[in-house]
This record gives C-alpha cells, structure tokens and sequence, in this order.
C-alpha cells in the first residue's frame, strides 16, 4: 500500500472516479490533509464512513514519531523523527533568515531530509557516515512539513491554555487555523541527496508546492545537490521555478576531489556546464555553498578559481563556518579566517554571505542528531 500523501491531486480524483465519488470529496479529502493537518481516517468527520473505509484500505496514513527535539523557542529547532521501519531522519526549522536563501521570508524556513543517511560519503558529513540505508517516498518528505506544523500548533496551543489557565476548547480540533502555515521557505538541505532520489522528491515537492497541498511557492523551494550534472541538467527542464543551491566547497578539483567523491563522477567541468545550461534554462540564479574547513578549503588559493566560477554562472556564494561532526577531524576557521576570505570574494566583485553564529549552532548540519543518537542507542556515547 501507498501512503495517501504520495498522491496528487490529479491521481486522487481518478481513483475518486472509479469510486462514482464526486470530485469535491477530494477537495474536503485534501483539506483534511494539508489544511488540518490530521492524522486518522476518523477525524475526516464530512467524508462518508464508506468512503473514508475505502481509502483505509487503499491507502496508508503515516506520521512521522517524534523521537527528540532540540533548540528554544525563536531559534533553530531540530527534529529527529521515526520513520515505520525505525528508520531515523531530521528536520531543522529555522527561523526567518532573509539573506540566506534567496527572497526574504516573514516566517520559517524548513530543512528537510530527503534519504535516510547518504551515498556520497563526502568527507566532512555526518550524514554520509554510516552510508546509505534507502531513498525517503513522497509522503515521508511532505510529512515533515506537516509534523513540524502540527507540532507547532500543539505548543501553541499549549501556551495559550497556560495564559488563559483554561483548557483547550477541543483536543482533536487543529490548534491553529489552517491558513496559517508556519513553513513558507523550504530547503532540502537535510540528510541526503535530494537529486539521487530524483523522483519521489519531485513528487513531493509539486505536492508541497500545490495550492491545494502545501501551498509553498516554487520560489520559496531550494533543492541542494553535492554536484550531480545529470539530474541539474533534468531539473533544467522541469516547468517549475525551484531555487538551486550548489555544494561547491572548493574551487578547483585538487580539492574537491580530496574530500568529495562525487567530484571524480562529476568534475568541475561538468558541474559547471550543466549549472550554465540551467541558468540558461530557468534564468534563475544559483546559490553556490561554500562551508569553510580550517586548513582544507579555506586558503586565499581558492579565491581566483572560486570567484571566476561565481561570477561565469551569476551565482552568489553562501560562505558557511564547518559545524564539527564528532568522530571527524575537521575544524571551522578562525572568525578572522572567515572574514578574510569573505573580504577576499568581495574585493573579486563576488556576491557572498558569511553565515556568522554562535559557536557550534545546530543549524546546519543535518545528520549530526541522529548520529549521535544512534550511536547512544548502540552504547557508544
Ligand atoms: N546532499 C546535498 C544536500 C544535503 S547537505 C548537498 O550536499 O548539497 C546540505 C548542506 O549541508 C550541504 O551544503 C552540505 O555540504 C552541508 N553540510 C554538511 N555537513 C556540514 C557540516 N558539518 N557543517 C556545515 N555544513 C555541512
Ligand atoms: Fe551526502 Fe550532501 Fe552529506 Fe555529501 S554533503 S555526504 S552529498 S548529504
């Protein structure tokens, strides 16, 4: 069985017709799901209880289990969910940050994971340490975005009924309205490669990106690759506007090859010409990441070839301190390293951003708590 929320629109309406239902069961049926956000057949309380049986039998309902939380109210918050087959993944709500990704966003962005942990092994990642265990299905990337506003809507409520010292009118009414999302800027930027799981993360996100669905625009969608040409050259050709962010982290491929094995499939050369025919394509700018390793990547020699890649692709460059990965030997620069080689790109007329916060933020870098838990469940602490 396939989960109902790996379905679009168009595919429900068609089993909605063999059923002889009419077409706005669908619509209420969709906004049971991504209006309301609820997470049984019985709460859908205006679809018929034949029709809702149907669907329990055609279809499964899954959540995602929280399993641990991190951070504070306004900052960065981590998820670690469960998945049904005990797999781990995470996502990193973020709040608004209007230079980071693009367009300005009034409210959070969301970092999703896109596979449970990562072939391509680059060598400063948590998530590709213990390898690659399966792609994520369209439903468990578009449950994210759900469980973190559910999620949210429950502390919400929970704090209003702690200020007015009186409970909730009903438990299983949704605790915000649903016009009101929390998620309006999206990046697959969590565990894995978004574009070796090409399919199920387009899915997901047209269903994420559908009026009907999540209602975040193409726009507000950033899907990041290690350097996979093939599939930029494909998603050059999708119709949709989504944002590209390229991780980049050095500049020519001595060292890229030193700490990226995906740069021997894909070298420079490639991943620059397919990035060039996606601009060409889509007009749209990419964003280059560039997190900064003491010692690696951030030497002043990187500066020239960096800058004239930024500047043949009109991209911008996003410089991110290394977040320290336990159980890898890498460091972030010095502030004052940072700050040089951000001055440096400038003075070459780049467009760049340092990422400046403090210490080790847990913003970044996806893989890390489920890491460690994993490793705490095996005893390893
Ligand atoms: N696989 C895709 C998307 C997931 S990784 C990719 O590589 O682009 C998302 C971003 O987090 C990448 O730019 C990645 O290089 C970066 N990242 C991974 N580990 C990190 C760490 N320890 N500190 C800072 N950024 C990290
Ligand atoms: Fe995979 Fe991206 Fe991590 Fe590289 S940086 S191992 S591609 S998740």
């Amino acid at each position: 069985m396939t989960d109902i929320k790996a379905h679009t629109r168009d595919e429900l309406l068609a089993r909605f017709q063999t059923w002889e239902q009419p077409t706005y069961r669908v619509a209420q049926l969709l906004q049971w799901l991504y209006t309301r956000r609820v997470t049984s057949w019985d709460a859908m309380s205006n679809l018929p209880q034949a029709l809702r049986e149907s669907l329990a039998k055609e279809f499964t309902l899954g959540t995602l289990a929280l399993v641990r939380q991190q951070g504070t109210p306004d900052t960065t918050r981590k998820f670690l969910w469960h998945l049904s087959d005990g797999a781990l993944i995470e996502s990193v709500l973020i709040p608004a940050n209007p230079a980071l990704y693009g367009e300005a966003s009034d409210r959070h962005t969301l970092c999703v994971s896109t596979q449970v942990g990562c072939a391509y092994g680059c060598k400063f990642c948590a998530s590709g340490l213990d390898g690659w265990k399966r792609h994520l299905t369209p439903d468990e990337i578009v449950e994210q975005v759900l469980a973190v506003e559910r999620w949210h809507g429950e502390a919400e409520s929970e704090k209003r009924k702690a200020e007015s010292g009186k409970p909730a009118a009903s438990p299983s009414a949704p605790s915000f309205p649903g016009d009101t999302r929390l998620v309006n800027n999206l990046v697959l930027m969590g565990m894995g490669e978004p574009l070796a799981n090409y399919d199920p993360v387009l899915k997901a996100l047209r269903i994420l990106n559908a009026p009907w669905g999540g209602g975040i625009g193409a726009r507000k969608i950033t899907l990041s690759t290690s350097g996979l040409a093939p599939q930029i050259r494909r998603l050059a050709e999708e119709p949709e506007q989504f944002r590209l962010a390229v991780s980049l982290h050095g500049a020519t491929d001595a060292i890229r090859d030193q700490f990226m094995p995906v740069n021997r499939k894909h070298p420079l050369r490639e991943l620059t010409a397919a990035c060039e025919h996606y601009l060409q394509r889509k007009g749209r700018m990419i964003t280059l990441e560039y997190i900064l390793i003491a010692d690696l990547n951030d030497g002043l020699d990187q500066i020239g070839p960096l800058s004239q890649l930024a500047l043949r692709l009109h991209a911008k460059v996003n410089l991110i301190p290394y977040n320290t990965v336990a159980g890898l030997p890498w460091q972030r620069p010095t502030e004052e390293a940072q700050e040089r080689f951000l001055a440096a790109l400038e003075k070459m007329k780049v467009t760049a951003t340092l990422r400046r916060e403090k210490g080790g933020d847990i913003a970044a870098a996806c893989g890390q708590l489920r890491l460690k838990t994993e490793r705490e469940l095996a005893g390893d602490k």
